[in-house]
């Protein structure tokens, strides 16, 4: 019998995906806002294809870290990636100089930075430098003209979003217990910087920092760029604020833990850091701003491409939580059918457990994170349906998960890929 006449009998097979998505949708987690008729933003939002998932899998509602622990976004997305915060967390100065294209290797010591303006009477006059953005030049500038050598010390310095950038020492017998030079409001003069402990390390780092912050600001009141902004009429980016100084961690790699490999997409730096340190690669997309103007299509376009490549995928949006800082519940609802609608790729992946959480709550009432927990669904082959259809806060809570803790999503979502251990005989 020839082949092409052998008739192929379809083998029923009992399907089991390959691939994580996980999508972070950051600070989607709420209260009841009194002008959305006691309603959350999510529940107020029009979400038909958050609800069609939810409908389709199973859901809960999840403590990030644990109940009653008010989570940043940094420690959540720790937590979640199932690493624990209380032992790897070091601050956030070595995440965001991660995230900025900074290499960090245990040891070094990380700062968030921002460019400022000094007055002429030695005062803050504007903390963000006139929310001057595109500083690559400024910060390469920087990089390559401040010497500490005298002090062991190799400097790193990248800009971020906006008037950010971030800055790393890396030297021996160095120290992360080292002060701000930051006055935190404008008018006030820059402080001085000490160290935080009597160690040699905390007081080598501390003279070590201050002269980066002297020579940096000599390069930068030179600079062509800050005489053209003075010439405008501008506020002048003269000098560098520093904070958040941190020790880098050694953190087992996710692909050794996990036996796959994983890429993270994310306009915040901090987020994008923290997947660079546990070694998940970071996919740039084009037009993408963590605020509530970002490219959603062309951050579901790249997902969708990424899970081509990668196993495991982590991909946070962030405008929601803007919109509960900012206090604005409106904002936050059509923001979130914003998403909704972008997602709709992701509703029919194959061969994929889709995971949509939140990595915390930001009420609008708070503006600020809260301990409140948040709804999670999760979609896909193998998943048990329960009897939710809408992705909401309380619909979740009633979901198949019932409530459960941030560090058991990631082995939850490896079980249903298969590629779980088995615990006992
Ligand atoms: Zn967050
Ligand atoms: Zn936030």
């Amino acid at each position: 019998m020839s082949v092409r006449n052998k008739e192929v009998q379809p083998i029923p097979v009992l399907m089991t995906a390959h691939r994580i998505l996980f999508l972070v949708l950051d600070g989607i987690g709420d209260r009841p806002c009194p002008s959305l008729g006691d309603m959350t933003p999510l529940k107020a939002a029009e979400t038909p294809v958050l609800d069609q998932l939810a409908t389709a899998g199973v859901c809960g509602i999840m403590d990030t870290i644990a109940p009653g622990i008010r989570p940043g976004s940094d420690t959540a997305h720790l937590s979640l990636l199932g690493y624990d915060p209380y032992t790897c967390y070091t601050g956030r100065g070595p995440l965001e100089a991660e995230g900025s294209g900074i290499h960090m290797e245990p040891g070094m010591i990380g700062f968030r930075a921002n460019y400022a303006t000094l007055d002429s009477s030695g005062k803050i006059g504007d903390r963000r430098a006139g929310r001057i953005h595109d500083t690559a030049v400024l910060s390469n500038a920087v990089e390559r003209g401040v010497d500490l050598s005298e002090y062991g010390v190799k400097v790193s310095f990248r800009s971020g979003a906006g008037h950010r950038a971030a800055l790393a020492f890396k030297g021996e017998g160095l120290s992360h217990c080292v002060s701000s030079n930051d006055p935190k409001s404008e008018g006030k003069a820059p402080l001085e910087i000490r160290p935080l402990e009597e160690s040699p390390a905390a007081m080598k780092t501390s003279r070590a920092l201050a002269e980066f912050i002297q020579q940096s600001g000599e390069i930068l009141g030179t600079h062509p760029i800050n005489k053209e902004r003075a010439a405008a009429g501008e506020k002048q980016a003269n000098i560098i604020l520093v904070r958040g100084a941190g020790e880098m961690g050694r953190l087992e790699p996710f692909s050794e833990r996990y036996g796959m490999r994983g890429a993270v997409i994310s306009a915040a730096s901090l987020i994008t850091g923290i997947g660079r340190v546990v070694g998940l690669d970071s996919i740039p997309v084009q037009g993408i701003t963590g605020s509530v103007n970002t490219n959603l299509e062309g951050k579901v376009r790249a997902a969708t491409g990424a899970l081509e490549t990668y196993p495991f995928l982590l991909m946070n949006i962030k405008g929601a939580d803007e919109s509960g800082h900012d206090g604005k519940p409106e904002q936050k609802r059509d923001f979130i059918h914003r998403i909704d609608a972008a997602l709709a790729p992701l509703s029919d992946l194959d061969d994929t457990i889709l995971v949509v959480c939140g990595d915390h709550s930001t009420p609008c009432s708070v503006k600020d994170h809260s301990a409140d927990p948040v709804p999670v669904l999760i979609h896909g082959e193998g998943v048990r349906r329960d009897r939710v259809t809408r992705f909401a806060e309380t619909d979740c809570a009633e979901g198949g998960l019932s409530r459960i803790s941030g560090p058991s999503l990631l082995p939850i979502a490896l079980d249903l890929v298969n590629r779980s251990k088995k615990f006992g005989a």
